[in-house]
């Protein structure tokens, strides 16, 4: 019997883990370096500008990463770069415009939790 009961624990635990759907109270740019994620349950990320584009999710800058050549210069300028913008994609991600033009970046909100320091 208490093997059952386990089992019952771990799938209610599935249960409330599909419950707690993420979601965005508000973004803020406290800084030209920092933007702050708060989260509805209260919680805040803190996200570098500059990490948040290293770590672009786009196609393109994804290659780029995976077939990174070590003496290339970066087509950015990391000092330099500044948020102009970002849109709520869906209900599940932001696009983030950043002053060079690129905004192909989509980050899930899954994402932005695990760049977050
Ligand atoms: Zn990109």
């Amino acid at each position: 019997m208490q093997g059952k009961k386990y089992i019952k624990n771990i799938e209610n635990g599935i249960d409330d883990f599909k419950n707690s759907e993420m979601k965005i109270r508000q973004i803020d740019q406290v800084s030209s370096e920092v933007l702050v994620v708060s989260w509805e349950d209260g919680d805040q990320s803190f996200l570098f500008l500059k990490k948040l584009r290293a770590n672009c999710p786009c196609a393109a800058c994804k290659d780029e990463r995976e077939n990174a050549d070590p003496l290339k210069v970066l087509a950015y300028d990391p000092d330099s770069l500044e948020l102009k913008r970002w849109r709520w994609v869906g209900r599940y991600a932001i696009a983030l415009d950043w002053s060079d033009g690129h905004n192909t970046g989509i980050y899930t909100y899954e994402y932005l939790r695990e760049l977050s320091e």
